[in-house]
């Protein structure tokens, strides 16, 4: 590598840190790291493979910015407050001007949200970033999948499928470019933090849809051990995918797109107009069922039980 792994680390991934809890950053063999009193460690990980995650050519930015989304949207469903960052990657070159770039997106999306990068890992290898995201929690408060029940009426965030449309342009030609919303949805989807630290104590169970709504449902409601009925004519259909797409399109994309790191959450009927009075100023809340008894996912359009296609993506099916 013309610039070494010592260099590489020096100049791209270290830097004083902000938070007074991180103990230790990079630099040491591992990190310190102080958790609250009464607060649980949050964790997650997730690793972008280039092929299988991003397309080659993908602005590194914007590989940066969904290295770090993917993680603190697994944070944000558990409605952890996010604190720290891992990053292992494993790069094919060095390339100065790439790495700056993905630092930049990294970085840029760390800093919206008060994230650190206090450790990681550096080996040459295919093209793979794997990011390990810390946050807390009050144990009692952390929003889990299990909790929905019969009754509860659910709930998804924002505007689920225009990042799976987004994609679709680029492999398909379509995208006006890279200011193309749909594209800036997919490239720089932004995760749910606030609205899941809002959600704690309200919501019974809420999970982030990054599989396909329709596939995601289906986990959450295998984890609470109840069933759905979700109201197709009731899924939020952005203006801008209405525009690009017809119905059937936008449905499908609505149901099996991921990507756009919405979250997808039940509550009680009796605490359902307080909260939506309280969270719309966050995000659009759409509603788009109720939790059944039982252990189906039923679609019904105008009340109507109706057979959709639009499993989530696995990577192993
Ligand atoms: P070790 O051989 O002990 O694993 P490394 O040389 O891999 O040490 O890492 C040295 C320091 O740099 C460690 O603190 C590690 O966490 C950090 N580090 C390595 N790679 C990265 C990276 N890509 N981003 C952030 N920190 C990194
Ligand atoms: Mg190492």
């Amino acid at each position: 590598m013309a610039l070494g792994e010592f260099e590489l680390i020096e100049r791209f991934f270290s830097r004083p840190s902000r938070r007074r809890d991180v103990l230790l950053g990079v630099g040491d063999d591992a990190a310190l790291l102080e958790v609250p009193p009464g607060r649980a460690l949050v964790a997650a990980t997730d690793t972008l493979v280039e092929g299988r995650h991003f397309l080659a050519g993908t602005p590194p930015e914007s590989i940066g910015h969904q290295a770090l989304a993917v993680n603190l949207s697994d944070l944000a469903a558990m409605g952890a407050e996010p604190a720290w960052a891992l990053l292992s990657l494993s790069l094919p070159e060095v390339r100065e001007s790439w790495l700056a770039r993905f630092a930049a997106g990294l970085y840029a999306l760390a800093d919206a949200h008060g994230v650190e990068l206090v450790g990681g890992d550096t080996v040459r290898g295919p093209l793979v970033v794997t990011i390990e995201a810390l946050g807390f929690v009050e144990p009692a408060l952390a929003l889990r999948r299990s909790g929905a029940k019969a009754g509860d009426l659910l709930y998804v965030s924002g505007w689920p499928g225009e990042a799976a449309a987004g994609l679709a342009a680029l492999q398909g030609g379509t995208a006006a470019g890279v200011a193309d919303p749909l594209v800036v949805r997919f490239l720089y989807a932004e995760p749910r933090l606030a609205l899941g630290r809002a959600l704690r104590g309200r919501a019974t169970a809420a999970m982030d849809v990054s599989d396909g709504l329709l596939g995601d449902l289906g986990k959450l409601c295998r984890a609470s051990g109840v069933g759905a009925r979700l109201d197709l004519e009731c899924l939020p259909i952005s203006t801008e995918l209405a525009h690009r797409h017809e119905r059937d399109a936008c449905e499908r994309f609505v149901l099996s797109g991921g990507d756009d790191y919405e979250l997808l959450f039940t509550v009680p009927p009796e605490r359902a107009e307080q909260l939506e009075a309280d969270l719309r100023p966050l995000c659009p809340l759409t509603r788009i069922g109720t939790i059944e008894p039982g252990d189906r996912v039923r679609c019904l359009r105008d009340g109507v039980e109706t057979a959709v296609r639009g499993g989530g993506y696995d990577h192993f099916a």
